[in-house]
């Protein structure tokens, strides 16, 4: 089978696109044939060797994948289901979905809603995943579109876009913040964000504990100033969906939109999510995205083009989703 493989041999990093034995693929109870992967920010890190995500060595990338069951020893899969894995470390400490065929846990994998096609649950993937986690985490806190407008951070990447589309389709009022107003305003605008603002707005350190409110609530991607920026203009008991770190992993600010607004700043982590969770995630986004839009945010390449695609999603350039067909 074909696989990219990062490997380090005495601290020189190398990605390479392999011919790799199926007969080495880690333990794991059932055996997916890999139609589709994606790059993810997460996957950029790896491919790029920019931050430590690998950690086990050689690995192959990948955190997420979308294909149909060839094997398995689980009495809850049969052979032919068509499957998408999110995360569980895969593509980080278990080899992940960047090859033709993945062996992993079956309590690891989700049932493909039969809206979808296995191509457009691999677009939608751990991005689009972890933006509906962020939304179901809006609406457990109570936000309803008469509460006032959400903004999306990084709208114009993975998770951002697909936050974008499953808002406005649930009736929100979206603002979008980019760093490409310019050049992908358009496109925002045909996700349906009613308002479009420059991240440079959010970005500085200094700003102040309380600002003017802007909006009820955020899914944010960016972390760092812009999460403190976010949360200072958050409205009375709004709530504010932490997925991301694309401006920093840093974090500084008061508590007082906290105590003195009442608002919610809520983590998420979609790697260890439980597979309850999970499926109502998969199965919200089957109702409430779009698949023209998400046909519209999706963009493919084959294996060859991965590391290209890696070096270009870190330096924030790409839009939407990349898909990769691991077969070509
Ligand atoms: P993308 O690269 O597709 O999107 C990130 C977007 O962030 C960019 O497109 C850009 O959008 C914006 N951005 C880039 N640099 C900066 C910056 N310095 N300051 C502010 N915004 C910036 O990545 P994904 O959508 O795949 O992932 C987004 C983030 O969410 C990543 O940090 C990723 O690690 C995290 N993530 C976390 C998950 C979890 O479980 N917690 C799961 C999935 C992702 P624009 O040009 O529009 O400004």
């Amino acid at each position: 089978m074909r696989a990219v493989l990062l490997k380090k041999v005495d601290d020189e990093f190398s990605v390479t696109i392999d011919d790799v034995s199926e007969d080495d693929l880690p333990e794991g109870d059932t055996l997916v044939s890999v139609e589709y992967s994606t790059i993810n920010y997460k996957d950029g890190l790896a491919i790029t060797n920019t931050s430590p995500i690998v950690r086990s060595w050689p690995m192959v990338p990948g955190v997420d994948f979308a294909g149909t069951v060839l094997m398995t020893e689980s009495e809850s899969l049969k052979t032919g289901d068509r499957v998408v894995l999110n995360g569980w470390d895969v593509g980080e400490k278990h080899w992940g979905g960047l090859a033709e065929r993945a062996r992993v846990q079956s309590d690891w994998l989700t049932a493909i809603p039969e809206e979808f096609s296995t191509y457009q649950a691999a677009a939608i993937g751990t991005a689009g995943y972890t933006a509906m986690l962020c939304v179901l985490a809006l609406e457990d806190h109570g936000l309803t579109p008469e509460r006032g407008p959400i903004l999306v951070t990084g709208a114009a990447g993975g998770v951002g876009s697909v936050a974008v589309a499953v808002l406005s389709k649930l009736g929100f009022e979206v603002i979008a913040s980019s760093g490409r107003v310019e050049s992908e305003g358009e496109y925002l605008t045909t996700l349906g964000a009613s308002e479009l603002i420059h991240r440079d707005e959010l970005a500085e350190s200094g700003g102040r504990p309380l600002a003017k409110a802007r909006w009820a609530g955020a899914i944010d991607v960016a972390g760092s100033h812009t999460l403190a920026n976010v949360l200072a203009a958050t409205d009375a008991k709004g709530c504010v969906a932490a997925c991301g770190l694309a401006q920093g992993m840093d974090l500084e600010t008061t508590v007082a939109p906290l105590i003195l607004r009442g608002v919610t700043l809520v983590g998420i982590d979609s790697v260890h999510e439980t597979p309850e969770r999970r499926e109502l995630a998969w199965n919200r986004l089957a109702t409430d995205l779009d698949v023209n839009l998400l046909d519209a945010l999706t963009t493919e390449v084959g294996l060859e083009e991965v590391p290209r695609v890696a070096t270009d999603i870190v330096a924030g350039n790409i839009r939407g989703r990349v898909v990769v067909d691991v077969s070509s």
